[in-house]
């Protein structure tokens, strides 16, 4: 049995705010001023999350094709010692994807992971993946990784390869406070912080790690492919 998708655009179409549960309750609760990374936007608001490479190129192709992409930060280490917005990744602010035409994808080969991942949340948590709406899905219950990766196909790779580059972004910030290149805020007022980041120089994540030492190009490159 394998995930057979429909191409129905429903995973395109009402981008926002596609999370509920306790996804929803966690990031309520943590990333909006107490956690070093602070999420930008309401829960009601979000909707596909970029890295900063796949935002530069969706950027790149919304130019060539036309489209009036809006693209913005969505997460952020902001920097007390120099005032610094470090973006760790990116939003699509519309209803609908702008990318969609036709049920079809106007930028499929260069499509973010979040998409090529989808119905799939995450594959990280246990034996059963965190799964999104799709009328595609059946019930698909406790699954081997084996049995999930034949089930999902490149679905399941690109879920796993997410979950991992999720892994490392978590891990490169955790060195950055370690060492002392960043002082991110912890417990601030959120709509004060909200204009010091407006306000503020802001940096793509992989750019500013490069300059800091914390990575080298290669161990970037590693993680963009
Ligand atoms: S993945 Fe699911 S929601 Fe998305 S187009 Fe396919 S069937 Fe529709
Ligand atoms: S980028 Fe393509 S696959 Fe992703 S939501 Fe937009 S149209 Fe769908």
């Amino acid at each position: 049995m394998k995930f057979n998708c429909i191409k129905c655009g429903e995973c395109c179409s009402n981008i926002r705010g596609r999370i509920d549960g306790d996804e929803k309750e966690f990031i309520e609760s943590n990333f909006f001023g107490k956690m070093p990374i602070v999420q930008l936007v309401p829960v009601d608001k979000m909707s596909l999350s970029l890295w900063g490479w796949e935002a530069d190129k969706l950027v790149e192709r919304a130019k060539e094709l036309g489209i009036d992409a809006e693209i913005k930060p969505f997460r952020v280490v902001f920097d007390l010692k120099e005032n610094k917005s470090i973006v760790i990744s990116y939003f699509l602010d519309h209803d609908n994807c702008p990318f969609l035409k036709d049920n079809e994808c106007l930028c499929y080969e260069d499509r973010p992971l979040v998409c090529k991942q989808f119905p799939i949340q995450t594959v990280s948590l246990e034996d059963k993946p965190v799964l999104a709406k799709c009328p595609a899905l059946k019930d698909v219950g406790v699954m081997r990784r084996e049995e999930m990766k034949d089930y999902f196909g490149e679905s399941y790779d690109a879920a796993v390869k997410n979950d991992s580059v999720i892994e490392w972004h978590n891990m490169k910030v955790m060195e950055l406070i370690k060492e002392g290149k960043v002082k991110p805020v912890k417990d601030y007022p959120f709509n004060f912080l909200l204009k010091r980041v407006g306000n503020s120089e802001k940096m793509n994540f992989t750019d500013y790690i490069l300059d800091k030492g914390i990575a080298d190009k290669g161990e970037i490159d590693k993680i963009i492919k």
